[in-house]
């Protein structure tokens, strides 16, 4: 954490200047970056300086490199783009430039640069610091420097944070601004599937990625679309015929839409490009489709950054000052990275040296060591689209043995991205020769259908239902809080009777117990002594076993928008903070990731309860704040509450407690957003990792198509919760997690992995990056 790293700069000791440049294309949540670097280096004392334009800031020097003040980054976690400029420097490519960027620095006295850019920026920044002695060396000997003047400056610390919207870069599985671009794709798609469907449309869609198909990858996965063409995994040069070969099926299941998502760079095995309008006269005239082309061009980089993007860009800022404070001179530059849930350093050089061995292996037709060299993650996207798009896998079909019943059920509220994996599951399913069975309405509604009362709740799904379901919010198979304990007779009944080999369950914490609540029956009932998957699916995020719960990412991106809807509010009506109250039960993640993605004033949870002297010290920063804010430079303030953080102070008592006490200086108002969280369309992460760990869940199912009912009882493996833990994907046993990890009485994790987060950044008041800091 920040407190525990390195003691504060000695007194009169020259402080450190951090410098932060933008470069390269520009990516939503590099403005978050630059504003986490700005902060961070002033809190923890050091100088803050920023490089405008990018590399020709450097090169050029002079106003070009400016001081930053902690306010001067208010309010940029909400704006697109980069408020600092970037710029594409052919000067700083060759080593004069780079000479005459290393004289500005010394002539600033900068010592340390966090570089936020693509694969290219960081290459230059490698190339920069390798070449350092010798230019200070080249600056002497000229006579351009003295040497007492440059010997200060002997070390220079560079520290990349990849910003970039296509995450193209090796060592990391997000860049900043990758979510973000996606979110911006995949509304795009989703209002092209409305007029497609309307007019038994074809649209070939264009999105951004020259060497690397992630964009496009995962805008197919979370889109359902029907064929996509990406430079690593390129299709043979007969493609037409395999591109209509499905899209044909596809039509000939029942499908009213075609959509065919084509990145910059596709090209086929032999390296020819493979262009929309070519895509598009092959679905027109072999397939007498109707077919358009729309090419998403720059939308893809717009607007504000997502909520990852926030969170992502704040964080790594923050470990970049980190890296820069604890840098020895022998330590290599670091890149920022996160891989699954954790953010940590990697070598620079290895990153963009695997980047660049990408590029390399696409360009000799090594496709398989292209795709060898992207990440797991990338990996498994790219095997859980083909598995869940296509509508016929001969190769994938399982001998009949194997054929299992699986049952799928919703439990507890609904959350972005539950159809999802509804749909995946059930393509999974049906690839391999599998059953699929929605039991409709969770367990009451499984219970109820015996009751002779058949609601046709207990039922199997077919392709063509599901496959609309990719982008659908809510739960089309209907949820229900119910638990298996209410009937637990009837329940187990009922799972014998509908012949239910293995169970998927999609929900929250009341799924969670569900599972449990069957683990334990299972001696009593011998039909429940079938292999169990949850997938965790909650907007509070709050079930053990996992960092992330399906549908959180959807809750947070609402949250943001209606949180950053009323700080412009606050700051046009002036003098106003809003006290908004979010869901979350007893857990405080989604107010604090929230909080540190819209830059709240304070933030209360139910893991540290509210007190009196919390909210006093609370109203004396929005006072001195208040105070500050007189000029130009002003800003809605917010604090979230989540609904369970106190008792006594609700959320209406705490507006009025700090309209009282501002005695007229300023005034509050509180604000509800309610079930808003639960959010319209599912985000497109949470849509992509219900398609990833659903598939997974069910390969996890199907793993147990020959084991005994005493075999089943005695593997703790049987009864799992899939889950996201630091830096991996795993099932955890729920025997284990039940006794282990879980308070029961809260309804969340004994230790919540977030409360790091916000311990580390200190993000409000004190030492963080948070507007009551420094
Ligand atoms: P994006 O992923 O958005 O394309 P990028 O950082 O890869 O971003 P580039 O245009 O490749 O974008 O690089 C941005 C700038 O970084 C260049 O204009 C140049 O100033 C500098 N740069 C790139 N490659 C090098 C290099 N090999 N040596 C020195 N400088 C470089």
């Amino acid at each position: 954490g920040l407190e525990q790293n390195g003691p504060p700069p000695l007194e009169g000791a020259k402080k450190r200047r951090i410098a932060v440049m933008t470069s390269g294309g520009d990516a939503p949540g590099m403005n978050g970056a630059v504003r986490a670097v700005v902060r961070m280096s002033i809190a923890r004392g050091c100088e803050s300086y920023a490089i405008l334009e990018g590399y020709d800031g450097l090169v050029q020097g002079g106003d070009m490199i400016r001081e930053m003040k902690w306010e001067d980054v208010r309010d940029w976690l909400s704006k697109g783009g980069t408020l600092i400029g970037t710029a594409r420097c052919a000067e700083f490519r060759e080593r004069p430039g780079r000479l005459k960027a290393a004289h500005n620095l010394i002539l600033k006295g900068i010592d340390a640069i966090v570089i936020c850019g693509g694969d290219g920026s960081l290459t230059g920044a490698d190339t920069f610091r390798k070449e350092w002695p010798g230019l200070l060396d080249e600056l002497v000997k000229t006579g351009v420097c003295k040497n007492e003047q440059v010997e200060p400056y002997r070390h220079l610390n560079i520290v990349g944070l990849v910003g970039s919207i296509d995450n193209d870069m090796s060592s990391t599985d997000a860049t900043i601004g990758c979510y973000s671009s996606l979110t911006r794709i995949c509304q795009a798609v989703d209002f092209i599937d409305a007029t497609a469907f309307s007019h038994q449309r074809a649209f070939v869609i264009e999105v951004m990625g020259r060497h690397c198909g992630w964009l496009a990858l995962m805008a197919g996965v979370s889109t359902g679309a029907d064929f996509i063409y990406i430079p690593e995994s390129p299709p043979g040069t007969d493609w037409q015929d395999q591109m209509c070969k499905v899209i044909g099926k596809h039509r000939e299941m029942g499908k009213r839409k075609t959509i065919v998502i084509v990145a910059e760079g596709a090209h086929d095995t032999e390296l020819n490009k493979i262009s929309p309008s070519a895509v598009k006269d092959v679905l027109s005239i072999r397939l007498k489709l109707d077919t358009r082309v729309t090419t998403l061009g720059h939308v893809q980089r717009g607007g504000a950054a997502c909520a990852y993007d926030r969170m992502l860009s704040t964080l790594q800022g923050v470990e970049a000052v980190d890296a820069v404070l604890t840098a020895t001179p022998d330590t290599p530059s670091p890149i920022i990275s996160i891989v699954e849930n954790k953010i940590s350093r990697k070598p620079l050089l290895e990153a963009v040296r695997l980047t660049q061995e990408v590029t390399d292996a696409i360009e000799a037709k090594d496709f398989d060591k292209a795709m060898g060299l992207r990440d797991n993650e990338f990996r498994e996207y790219h095997k859980a689209f083909l598995i869940t798009t296509s509508a016929e896998h001969p190769d994938l079909k399982l001998p009949k043995e194997k054929h299992m019943r699986i049952g799928i059920i919703h439990v507890g509220a609904p959350a972005g991205g539950m159809n999802a994996a509804t749909r995946a599951a059930v393509a999974y399913c049906l690839a391999r020769g599998h059953t699929p069975v929605a039991l409709h309405n969770g367990f009451p509604g499984l219970c109820r259908h015996h009751d002779d009362k058949p609601l046709g709740s207990v039922r199997e799904i077919n392709w063509l239902e599901a496959e609309s379901w990719a982008s659908l919010g809510g739960s089309e198979i209907g949820t229900n809080r119910g638990l298996p304990s209410e009937d637990m007779p009837t329940t187990a009944m009922c799972l014998e009777k509908y012949k239910i080999d293995a169970l998927f369950i999609v929900g929250g914490f009341e799924a969670f117990t569900a599972l449990s609540e069957m683990r334990q029956a299972r001696p009593k009932y011998p039909s429940l002594c079938i292999p169990m998957v949850v997938l965790p699916a909650t907007i509070s995020n709050n079930v053990p076993g996992t960092e992330y719960s399906l549908g959180s990412d959807t809750c947070l991106n609402a949250l943001i928008d209606y949180c950053d809807t009323l700080k412009q509010s606050a700051s046009a009506s002036r003098r106003r903070v809003f006290v908004i109250e979010t869901q979350g039960g007893a857990t405080g993640y989604i107010a604090t990731i929230a909080g540190l993605s819209v830059g709240a004033v304070a933030v209360y949870t139910p893991e540290e309860g509210i007190t009196l002297k919390m909210i006093q010290s609370d109203i004396e920063l929005l006072r001195t704040q208040f105070a500050k804010d007189a000029g130009q430079n002003r800003a809605g303030k917010l604090i979230l509450r989540n609904e369970k953080a106190s008792k006594t102070y609700t959320t209406e008592c705490i507006a009025d407690i700090i309209s009282t006490e501002a005695k007229g200086r300023f005034e509050s108002r509180f604000a509800v957003p309610g079930h808003v969280q639960q959010g319209g369309i599912p985000s497109p992460m949470d849509r992509v990792r219900a398609v990833r760990f659903g598939v997974k869940s069910l390969q996890h199912l199907e793993t147990f198509w020959d084991t005994s009912k005493q075999q089943i009882r005695d593997d703790p493996m049987s009864a799992v919760v899939i889950g996201i833990r630091r830096a991996q994907v795993e099932f955890s046993p729920m025997e284990r997690i039940e006794r282990e990890e879980t308070d029961w009485t809260n309804r969340r994790p004994k230790d919540e992995f977030w409360l790091a987060w916000k311990d580390t950044g200190e993000v409000w008041g004190g030492g963080g990056v948070g507007e009551g800091g420094v």
